[in-house]
């Protein structure tokens, strides 16, 4: 059922975006929680599946499951295809260049310690520098620390204003000639901060230093196009895009990963093995050792496929609306401070209540059926950088309406009521 505020989205955009049709693609959607109906805004943390991501991976289970790539049968043959295809569609899904530079991994924890790893093997030495972020999610700061630690390399940190927005200025004055690379997150999972990451990658090339982009929190929100970013790595998980888990993506320049040394050994990497010397395959498959999730990559094709049914405008304008609306609402409830308030925001509010833990937030919205996150959001130093513990976080998709913000606030006021 269309809301005002949907009609009033479709009135702005003059094209069709109909939020409750897209809800009926989610059957988890319709499920009571504690005899409520489930309000989901943990996104952040992952998305839910439509049926046709559901449907493809049983579809596969049940008519394709095999190993790939080294059968000769026709169902191995079916299945390669049908996780090759998958590969296609993400190229295009982020314009890649081409298929080969696709490399399906577990997630963009995975992708980041990859890059880290292989890249880092051939350039990092003692002295260097790699440049990260005040805002990163841990697994965009962890594997620079171990490999930096390894290698006698330093992390460098762009910082970040009280809005939760980036100092390019600062930024600028981080390079030196020991820099080798830069990695940064284009959307941050704790504050919903949309950075510049195209300017910052056309500044890091001015210095000849390559860009590595956590695309993590942005492909569920937004078109990305690697050849117009000119990012030189840009990784991402499935499981945020309506995706399955176990399943994400490193997208990387042809050259560089070409000179890139493996990542890990095994089945599949190789094209010749002796005891004396292995020849490694070509791309993609040099970076892909042993079976992968072949139902996974099936699954995040059918995400990709989802996504491209659905009008892009349409659905940023309505995840606008749901932030423009939740963050009012929430300035209205009394001892409520918002955590993150940049000029251009992702569908993420996090919060902070006077005198309320934010776990104790977290309980009480799922008595009434609200799914959000508390904690740290595996982003610790940006916790460290408001002086606070943790927060209150609700992310919101494209499925969620103003109905479930009003939803969330009501659940506030009763968290509010039962601690005080
Ligand atoms: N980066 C960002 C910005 C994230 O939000 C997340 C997931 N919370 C990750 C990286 C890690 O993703 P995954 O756990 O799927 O590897």
């Amino acid at each position: 059922m269309r809301t005002v505020h949907d009609i009033a989205i479709l009135d702005a955009v003059g094209k069709s975006f109909d939020v409750g049709k897209i809800r009926n693609d989610f059957p988890i959607l319709k499920q009571r929680i504690n005899g409520k109906p489930l309000v989901y805004l943990d996104n952040a943390a992952t998305s839910q599946k439509p049926q046709a991501v559901i449907d493809a991976m049983t579809r596969f289970y049940v008519e394709e499951n095999s190993n790939i790539h080294r059968g000769v049968h026709t169902l191995s043959d079916k299945a390669t295809q049908s996780y090759e295809a998958a590969r296609v569609k993400i190229q295009k899904f982020i314009n890649a260049a081409s298929p080969q530079e696709i490399i399906f991994v577990r997630g963009t924890t995975e992708g980041v310690n990859l890059v880290a790893r292989s890249y880092g093997a051939v350039h990092l030495a003692a002295g260097d520098e790699v440049i990260i972020s005040a805002m990163e999610h841990h697994s965009n700061i962890v594997p620079w620390q171990l490999v930096c630690a390894e290698r006698g390399a330093g992390l460098r940190i762009i910082p970040m204003s009280d809005e939760g927005e980036l100092d390019l200025k600062a930024y600028e004055k981080l390079f030196s000639t020991k820099t080798r690379l830069v990695s940064i997150g284009h959307v941050s999972n704790a504050l919903g901060t949309i950075n510049p990451v195209k300017e910052m990658i056309r500044i890091a090339h001015e210095q000849g230093v390559p860009v590595l982009i956590d695309g993590a929190q942005a492909v569920p929100h937004m078109p990305v196009d690697v050849r117009d970013l000119d990012c030189d790595f840009y990784v991402f998980s499935g499981h945020k895009m309506f995706g399955p888990t176990g399943i994400g993506i490193l997208y990387g320049k042809r050259k560089l990963l070409e000179a890139m040394p493996p990542y890990q050994g095994g089945g599949d990497m190789i094209k010749s093995v002796t005891f004396e010397k292995t020849i490694y395959n070509d791309l993609p498959h040099k970076f892909e050792a042993g079976t992968p999730n072949i139902s996974g990559g099936v699954g995040l094709g059918a995400a990709v496929d989802y996504l491209g049914r659905i009008e892009v405008e349409g659905a940023m304008a309505h995840e606008r609306e749901v932030l423009r609306y939740a963050t009012s609402a929430l300035a209205g409830v009394s001892g409520l401070r918002v955590i993150g308030t940049a000029r251009q925001k992702t569908g993420v509010v996090s919060f902070v209540l006077d005198g309320i833990h934010p776990h104790d937030i977290g309980t009480i919205l799922d008595d009434d059926g609200i799914a959000i996150r508390t904690g740290h959001h595996c982003a610790q130093p940006v916790m460290q950088r408001f002086g606070i513990p943790a927060t209150a976080r609700a992310s919101f998709a494209l499925y969620n309406t103003v109905q479930e913000v009003d939803a969330l606030v009501a659940g506030i006021h009763h968290a509010v009521k039962v601690f005080s």
